[in-house]
């Protein structure tokens, strides 16, 4: 795309994220949402024995030619399997260690059983011939043997990874610290949200984005810390803000104050700080003059975005951009976005030459509605909305799109 330096979001995003360090990691307690800074090995197989998929009989093939079988002895999980000659069916449960000898275990639903004095027997139902040598039998270490990687550093600790980790007895692991991110909202005219109505002049409004921002943060589970500061649009105030905010939290992300206007600071304000700029404005709509930077120190990196004030830019972006590269820097190997695709229903035939993310409502599943709106300063209506699509330049808009939603 000419006159612009990355053609795409995502080139913008791969750009920002090859700068960027994760952050320092420490043995910890495993903790959910936490990510994990080390490959773990398994220590035993999975399963740890040959063990039983069924409720049902253990014996060895030769039996499925008798009539009349014997119950000889149970196996239930969580015991040790009892000695087996071949003469009979041990009952066993699922789960439970097949004994030596046991070939196949014939689910229980597959038999007949009756008792006399002499203890319980079964006959065979027809389905249950059809059983091969190793039927229902989990081998041992088929899931995965001894010694091999279980997980690879740089997933998130969720539930399918908490069970691993419990499964192969890690309780405390090498985990990246959660990240604390600022806020800083710019301009003369923000006023506080809790300010009554009376006391407001008319060229003074909330701050929404403030809101916005943390709001969105809270949903991140690589975010730990969120300060919210404000500055008002001179260069001394928002070096000592910005700079200050530089110098103690992982991510900075700065609102308003980043276009061409005369108190359009942030980028003279960035430089100043020593902060390299990767891009100045990309084709995207809207937040065009979006502006993402990397703060580098010897031992770390800080990820610094300019966004528009407008509320709708500054919303999108830091769900597009900053979402992405906070995992990045909290560790995630796969930190890259991974939005879902949703057809759009009853979608204008407008197309735009720019990526254009376009604030929509979930009807069904996989289905999404466009929310009118006036642009980027529509809050009112931006409130309406489950996230917004993505449509690509000159796009139809009504071919399947990228869904963001706006919790992550
Ligand atoms: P700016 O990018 O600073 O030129 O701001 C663009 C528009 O967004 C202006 O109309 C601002 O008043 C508005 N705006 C900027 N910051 C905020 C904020 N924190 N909350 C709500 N609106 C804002
Ligand atoms: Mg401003």
């Amino acid at each position: 795309m000419s006159g612009f330096k990355f053609a795409s979001p995502d080139a913008a995003l791969t750009a920002m994220a090859a700068s960027l360090i994760p952050v320092s990691s420490e043995r910890r307690e495993v903790s959910v949402g936490a990510v994990i800074a080390e490959d773990i090995v398994a220590d035993r197989d999975s399963p740890a024995a040959n063990v039983s998929a069924m409720d049902g009989y253990a014996i060895h093939q030769a039996l499925l030619q008798h009539d009349r079988v014997r119950v000889v002895a149970e196996c239930a999980a969580g015991s040790s399997p009892p000695p087996y000659d071949g003469s009979g069916a041990i009952r066993i449960f699922t789960g439970a260690v097949v004994p030596d000898g046991c070939d196949t275990v014939v689910m229980r639903e597959h038999t007949s059983e009756t008792s006399d004095e002499q203890g319980d027997s079964i006959t065979w139902l027809d389905a249950a011939r059809a059983n091969a040598a190793g039927a229902n039998i989990r081998r041992q270490g088929e899931n995965l043997a001894k010694g091999s990687v279980a997980l690879r550093k740089g997933q998130r600790v969720d539930g399918p990874v908490a069970a691993s980790l419990a499964n192969f007895g890690i309780t405390h692991v090498a985990l990246h610290r959660r990240l604390s991110v600022a806020i800083v909202t710019t301009g003369g005219e923000l006023i506080a949200p809790g300010t009554p109505t009376g006391q407001l002049r008319p060229w003074q409004i909330r701050n929404s984005n403030a809101a916005a921002l943390a709001a969105l943060l809270a949903s991140h589970p690589a975010v730990e810390n969120i300060t919210s500061l404000t500055a008002a649009d001179n260069l001394d105030e928002l070096g000592k803000c910005i700079g200050g905010a530089l110098s103690v939290h992982d991510a900075v992300l700065v609102t308003g104050g980043v276009s061409m206007g005369d108190y359009d600071l942030v980028p003279e304000c960035l430089r100043k700080l020593g902060c390299t700029q990767v891009f100045h404005k990309l084709p995207i709509r809207p937040g065009k003059p979006l502006l993402g930077a990397i703060y580098e120190a010897s031992e770390f990196s800080r990820l610094v975005f300019g966004l528009p004030g407008n509320p709708v830019s500054a919303t999108a972006c830091t769900r597009r951009f900053a979402f992405p590269l906070l995992d990045r820097i909290a560790g995630l190997e796969a930190w890259r976005p991974m939005p879902t695709l949703v057809s759009v229903q009853a979608s204008d035939s407008k197309t735009l030459p720019l990526w254009w993310m376009r604030p929509v409502h979930m009807t069904e599943p996989g289905v999404a509605e466009i929310v009118a709106g006036r642009g980027s300063g529509d809050l009112a209506s931006l409130a309406h909305s489950d996230g917004f699509i993505e449509v690509a330049p000159n796009d139809d808009p009504t071919s399947p799109s990228n869904f963001y939603r706006w919790a992550y």
